[in-house]
C-alpha cells in the first residue's frame, strides 16, 4: 500500500456517507490514516460469567443471576432510583440503577440475565451500581473477545467506528513496515502492519501489549527523531530580540510581600541571562507545584514588555489563562507597574472582543498577550512578539515552534512544568532545551496530610469535608469520568455531585466542573470557586493544572487507583498552597495489592520527584485502561514512565539512525522520513495542538 490510500478522505470507505464523515471530523479524523490511529479508548473483555459466591469484590465481574423479590423504584430529588437483589444458588448482589426508567419494562422477578460491572463489598454483602444487562444469548456471542471502546461524539456510535476501521484495514491491505528490522529483532517488537491492525481488534490481551508498544516505541522515535532534527536547525539561531535589564523588574521585587526564593532567584538569573545573550533562549523551568513559578513567568514578561517587545503567555487550558489574567491585573494594579499591559485572548470572548483584542495586539498596544494555544495559531498577528512562555507543559511544543518559525518568528521560548521527570529521561526529553529546576518551596507552608483508605471510609471522608467547610475552607473532589455509563464501576462529576448533595448539609453549596462544559461556563464555576460562592467543586482532572485557590485545604481523589502517581501529585499541588493545614484523601476503590502499593507512595511524600522516580521504579505494564494523562508529555500510547525502557532505546536508535543518514535521504528511511513530516500519523503532540 502506499501513502495515497493513507490520504483517502474517510468519505471514500464503504458505508460512510456525508453525515458521519463530518462526525469523526468532530473526532479529528479527516483520512484513513487518522482513522488508524484513531485508538480505543479501552477494550470490553467478556469473560465467561461466575457464580454470585465467586465474584471479585473491586473489580469487573460477569454474573449470571437471576431476579428476585421485587423492584423497587424510588425518587431523590431528581434522581430515579431502581433497586432490587440477584440470585444463584451460591449467594445474592443488591442491584441498583440510577436514572435507568427504561429498564423498568426488562426488569421482572424470575428472569435471568447477565449482569456486568463492578462488584462492591458493603459489610456481608456484595453490591452492583449500574452494572450492563445482558441476556444470556447476547452475552454468550461476546465471549472471549476483546472489543474496541472508541472515544465517541453525539451521533457516532462504537458500531460506526469499528465497522469504518474494518473497512479501511480491508482497503489498504498491508501497511509499509519504517523501521529497520534489526531494531525490532533487538527489541522484540512486532511489525507495524500487524501492530496497527491488533491495536483495535486485538485477539488478547497478550496481543493488545505487543501491539501498544510497538506503537508506543514508534511514538518515541518519531519524537526523538524530530526532536533532534530541530535542534539542528535551532542550535545556532541568534538573538532577535536582545534585551537589557529594567529597573521595573526590580521594583516589582522589592514591592512584592514576599523575597524569591534561591531557587527562583537562580531560575530568574538564568532567564536574564538568556534574554541578554548571544542566541534565542528555549528554556524549561522544572518546579513542583506550589514552588512559585508564575512569578519567574510575571518577571520574564515584564522584562519584555519594558524593552518594548511583546510576550505572550499560554496556558493549557481557558480557565487557568482566565487566571494567569486575573492575577497580573491584580499586581499590576496593587503595584502599580508601569509598562506591562496584558490581555486576555480566549475562545470565549465575542466576535467583537476578539476583534478589538486582535487590533491591539497587532498594532502593540497589548504587550502580555494571555490565553491559550489559540496564541500561536492562524488568525493572532504580532507587531514584536518576543517571547512566548508556556504554562504547565513540559516542554514547547514542538509543533508549536515551527509554527512560529512559519511565522517567521524566532521567539524566545520559556516552558514551565511541574511535572516532574527522572533526569535521565529529563536528558532525552528535553534535548533541546535548557533546563533551570526549582527545586525548593516557598518558606512557612504546612506538608499536607494524606491518607489512601477505602470505600468504606466515603461517610468519614464527607464529614471531613462537612467540618473543612464549617471552619470556611473549602473542598475539591474529583471524579475521573464526566457522566454515567463511560466506564463500568468508575466514580463519575455527574452523579456524584448529586451523591454529595445529598450527603453535605444543604447550606453547602457543591457545584460541578468538566471539560465538556462551554469555557465561559468553566470561567463562571471557578470564579465563584475562587470567591468563595462555591464550598465544594467536583470535578475531573480539568482542574489538574495550575488552579489557586489558597481557601481550598481538602483534596479528595476518587478512584484514585485510576490515576498515574505524577498525575496524582499534581491534583493534590491544588491544595496547601495557603497558611492552612490541607489534606488530601485518596480513595482507593480497587482491592489489588499493586492499586495498594502504588498509593502508599502518595502517602509517603509530598516530594514529586521521588515520587517521579518511584512510579519508574515500580512500573508494570503500561495501563492502557487507566485514565489517561491529560495534558503534556502524553503520549497516546506510550507512557514515558511504563516505558522509559522504550524511550532510551529510541534515544539511542534516533541518535544511530541520524549519524548514518542525517537528512534521512536513503531510501529505506522513505516513510520514516514521511511519518516525521505529516501531521497525523502516529506523532506525538506535545501540547495538544
Ligand atoms: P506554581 O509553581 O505551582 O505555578 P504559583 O506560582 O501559583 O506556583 O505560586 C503558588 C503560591 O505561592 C502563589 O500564591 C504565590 O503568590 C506564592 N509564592 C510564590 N513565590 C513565593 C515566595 N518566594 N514566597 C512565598 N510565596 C510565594
Ligand atoms: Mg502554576
Amino acid at each position: 500500500m502506499g501513502s495515497r490510500e493513507l490520504d483517502e478522505n474517510v468519505i471514500n470507505l464503504k458505508g460512510i456517507g456525508e453525515k458521519t464523515a463530518k462526525l469523526f471530523e468532530k473526532c479529528g479524523v479527516r483520512t484513513v490514516g487518522d482513522l488508524l490511529s484513531y485508538y480505543p479508548r479501552c477494550y470490553d473483555g467478556y469473560e465467561i460469567p461466575v457464580r454470585a459466591s465467586d465474584v471479585r469484590p473491586g473489580q469487573i465481574n460477569s454474573v449470571k443471576l437471576t431476579i428476585i423479590g421485587s423492584i423497587i423504584k424510588r425518587r431523590v430529588r431528581n434522581l430515579s432510583i431502581i433497586a432490587f437483589e440477584a440470585a444463584d444458588q451460591t449467594g445474592k448482589i443488591k442491584m441498583t440503577y440510577f436514572n435507568a426508567p427504561y429498564l423498568a419494562s426488562s426488569l421482572k422477578s424470575g428472569t435471568t440475565h447477565i449482569f456486568r460491572g463492578m462488584v462492591q463489598k458493603k459489610g456481608s454483602f456484595y453490591t452492583m451500581d449500574q452494572p450492563k444487562m445482558y441476556s444470556q444469548e447476547e452475552y454468550a456471542s461476546l465471549v472471549g473477545r476483546l472489543m474496541p471502546r472508541y472515544p465517541l461524539v453525539k451521533g457516532l456510535t462504537n458500531n460506526i467506528v469499528i465497522k469504518a476501521v474494518e473497512q479501511a484495514f480491508l482497503n489498504i491491505g498491508k501497511l509499509e513496515e519504517f523501521v529497520p528490522q534489526t531494531i525490532l529483532d533487538r527489541l522484540s517488537l512486532i511489525g507495524y502492519s500487524e501492530a496497527a491492525r491488533s491495536i483495535h481488534f486485538p485477539e488478547n490481551d497478550k496481543k493488545l501489549e505487543e501491539a501498544r508498544r510497538r506503537l508506543a516505541y514508534d511514538e518515541f522515535l518519531l519524537f526523538v527523531l524530530k526532536l533532534r532534527l530541530l535542534k539542528m536547525t535551532q542550535e545556532e539561531i541568534s538573538n532577535s530580540f536582545p534585551m537589557v535589564e529594567v529597573s521595573e523588574t526590580k521594583r516589582l521585587l522589592e514591592v512584592l510581600p514576599y523575597k524569591l526564593t534561591n531557587a527562583q532567584s537562580l531560575a530568574w538569573k538564568d532567564i536574564q541571562n538568556d534574554l541578554q545573550g548571544p542566541s534565542v533562549m528555549n528554556r524549561l523551568i522544572q518546579g513542583d507545584v506550589g514552588s512559585g513559578k508564575t512569578v519567574i513567568a510575571m518577571l520574564a514578561l515584564l522584562t519584555t514588555a519594558a524593552n518594548g517587545y511583546q510576550g505572550a503567555l499560554m496556558a493549557p487550558t481557558e480557565v487557568l489563562a482566565a487566571q494567569h489574567f486575573e492575577n497580573f491585573k491584580e499586581l499590576i494594579d496593587k503595584y502599580n507597574i508601569q509598562h506591562l499591559k496584558p490581555i486576555l485572548l480566549t475562545g470565549a470572548l465575542s466576535a467583537k472582543d476578539k476583534k478589538e483584542a486582535q487590533r491591539l495586539i497587532s498594532e502593540g498596544e497589548a504587550n502580555c498577550i494571555i490565553g491559550t494555544n489559540a496564541l500561536i495559531q492562524e488568525k493572532v498577528s504580532y507587531k514584536n512578539l518576543a517571547l512566548v512562555v508556556t504554562d504547565e507543559q513540559h516542554r514547547f511544543g514542538v509543533r508549536q515552534r515551527e509554527a512560529l518559525a512559519g511565522k517567521g518568528l524566532n521567539t524566545h521560548v520559556l516552558a514551565m512544568s511541574a511535572t516532574p521527570i527522572p533526569r535521565t529521561l529529563a536528558i532525552i526529553l528535553y534535548g533541546d532545551l535548557h533546563i533551570s529546576v526549582i527545586n525548593e518551596l516557598p518558606g512557612g507552608r504546612l506538608p499536607i496530610k494524606n491518607c489512601v483508605v477505602g470505600t468504606e471510609y466515603r461517610p468519614t471522608a464527607y464529614k471531613f469535608i462537612k467540618d473543612q467547610v464549617e471552619a470556611g475552607r473549602q473542598a475539591y473532589v474529583i471524579c475521573p469520568m464526566i457522566e454515567e455509563g463511560e466506564m463500568d464501576g468508575v466514580t463519575n462529576v455527574v452523579d456524584y455531585t448529586e451523591t454529595l448533595r445529598q450527603n453535605l448539609p444543604p447550606d453547602i453549596s457543591v457545584a460541578m466542573l468538566h471539560g465538556k462544559m462551554k469555557p465561559a461556563q468553566k470561567d463562571e464555576i471557578m470564579e465563584a470557586f475562587a470567591r468563595k460562592d462555591i464550598d465544594v467543586l467536583v470535578s475531573t482532572t480539568v482542574i489538574e493544572v495550575g488552579i489557586n485557590v489558597p481557601n481550598a485545604t481538602v483534596m479528595m481523589i476518587e478512584n484514585a487507583e485510576r490515576f498515574g502517581l505524577s498525575q496524582l501529585h499534581q491534583l493534590r499541588g491544588r491544595v496547601g498552597r495557603g497558611k492552612y493545614q490541607s489534606y488530601c484523601i485518596f480513595l482507593n476503590t480497587s482491592e489489588s495489592d499493586d492499586a495498594k502499593k502504588r498509593l502508599d507512595i502518595m502517602n509517603k511524600t509530598n516530594d514529586g520527584f521521588k515520587i517521579a522516580e518511584e512510579d519508574l521504579r515500580q512500573r508494570g505494564p503500561g495501563d492502557l485502561f487507566g485514565v489517561r494523562q491529560s495534558g503534556d508529555l502524553n503520549f497516546r500510547l506510550g507512557d514515558i514512565y511504563h516505558d522509559s525502557d522504550l524511550v532510551k532505546e529510541s534515544a539511542m536508535d534516533a541518535d544511530r539512525i541520524l549519524s548514518e543518514d542525517p537528512e534521512l535521504l536513503s531510501t529505506q528511511y522513505s516513510v520514516l522520513r514521511d511519518k516525521i513530516a505529516t501531521k497525523s500519523a502516529n506523532l506525538v503532540d506535545f501540547a495538544t495542538l
